[in-house]
């Protein structure tokens, strides 16, 4: 065989396709020309982060002791503050020191976490559609993605007796994750007792990614997997300031639960990273401390958003769902076409840019995904496009 140096490895090879290419170039395309695009593409909120934790990274940037290495395992006031958030919250207790640790952004985690438990030909349970580090860390691990189709019927949720006794038996870890991204589907405490049920039964790690549980609506309050009785036993969850603090730029979130899955993920983190720059770990405490009152008027903020933006489609005669949490609609494609092509057309004829389901998976072939992330009058005119066309 003859050796070449540029081919790409076979786990990298073997990663799904990027299926956005297309839909990028158009819109890189549409903004060159100078056209107003209404984009509703990107999970990403459009608010600034909070004054006080800009302060705070502005004061602590100063301090030379915080220009060295942090901490692989993250500051002791980081893990106590985030130990306290759970507290208020969900009424758990986590240990500080061995069940709680910070990350670089949730998705690292997320990503490196099979790195500690998949061998070659392992699988993981990952729910279709899905966001895509749950793939791609198992594949880059070495690992098979057993796919669990969400579907309407099921309330998107994965119907786990479904997944066949040879999976089963090569299965370490499950993904699950409510409220989910990009369905904007909830799940309750029955159905979290059920998974850890499955997952003692079939001896299979629990990965439950929580980063909407405060993007909330009318009241709801979304639970935490690790509030049910004997989740600590079988999962780790993840967490983030990204989405709650509009912090995605920042990098900072963190892993909790069962400490031996805790401390596998901090030895792989080990070997790759070194902790998250100090003045963010410091930043991230004062996030925390942001009054419930603030994450509340955000919420609103959301929740008027979604409520223009359903009534608006609706009048259009597509039936869509209002999500009680997360900041997307899941919009079954109005006349069936497939959900590129439909993204491309309102994308040519109506300058709004969506995300096509078919790239979070095949089971989100059918649907387009909508981010409430611009403001009310930016949905009013996407609403008024949208009527010129149907
Ligand atoms: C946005 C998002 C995250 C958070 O990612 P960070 O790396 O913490 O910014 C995690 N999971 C899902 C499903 C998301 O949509």
């Amino acid at each position: 065989m003859t050796k070449n140096m540029f081919n790409l490895s076979k786990k990298l090879t073997s990663l799904p396709a990027y299926l956005f290419l297309e839909i990028d170039k158009a819109k890189r395309k549409a903004k060159q020309e100078g056209r107003d695009i209404i984009d509703l593409g990107i999970g990403d909120p459009d608010q600034p982060t909070p004054r006080d934790v800009i302060d705070t990274l502005y004061q602590a940037a100063q301090e030379p002791a915080n220009h060295r290495y942090a901490l692989d395992q993250g500051m002791p006031v980081l893990r106590q503050e985030i130990a306290g958030w759970y507290k208020n919250r969900f009424s758990i207790d986590l240990d500080p020191e061995r069940e709680i640790l910070p990350l670089i952004g949730s998705k690292e985690g997320i990503a490196h976490f099979p790195l500690a438990f998949i061998d070659q030909g392992d699988y993981s349970l990952v729910p279709d559609p899905c966001y895509p580090p749950y793939k791609g860390g198992t594949i880059l691990s070495g690992g098979k993605p057993y796919l669990m189709p969400l579907v309407e019927s099921n309330s998107f949720l994965p119907d786990l007796k479904e997944v066949p006794a040879d999976v089963l038996k090569k299965a370490k870890l499950l993904f699950i994750n409510y409220p989910n991204n990009p369905t904007g589907a909830t799940a309750e405490k029955g159905f979290f007792s059920e998974v850890v049920e499955f997952a003692r039964k079939n001896k299979i790690i629990v990965v439950s990614d929580l980063a909407y549980s405060e993007m909330a609506y009318d009241g709801y309050r979304p639970p935490s997997f690790l509030e049910v009785e004997g989740a600590r036993d079988v999962g780790i969850e993840f967490h983030s300031l990204s989405k709650t603090y509009n912090m995605t730029g920042w990098r900072i979130g963190w892993a909790s639960g069962n400490a031996e899955l805790v401390s596998a993920l901090a030895k792989v983190k080990s070997n790759i990273d070194s902790g998250i720059f100090s003045a963010i770990q410091l930043a991230g405490v004062s996030a925390i401390k942001i009054p419930q009152e603030e994450i509340k008027n955000m919420c609103s903020l959301y929740q008027r958003r979604r409520d223009v933006l359903v009534s608006g489609l609706n009048s259009l005669g597509w039936k869509v769902q209002s999500p009680k949490a997360t900041f997307y609609l899941w919009i079954r494609v109005p006349d069936n076409t497939d959900s590129i092509k439909f993204a491309q057309l309102i994308l040519n004829k109506s300058d709004i840019v969506v995300t096509p389901g078919v790239g979070f998976g095949r089971y989100g072939e059918g649907y387009i995904r909508m981010a409430l992330t611009v403001s009310e009058e930016r949905i009013e005119e996407a609403i008024g496009r949208l009527k010129k066309i149907f």
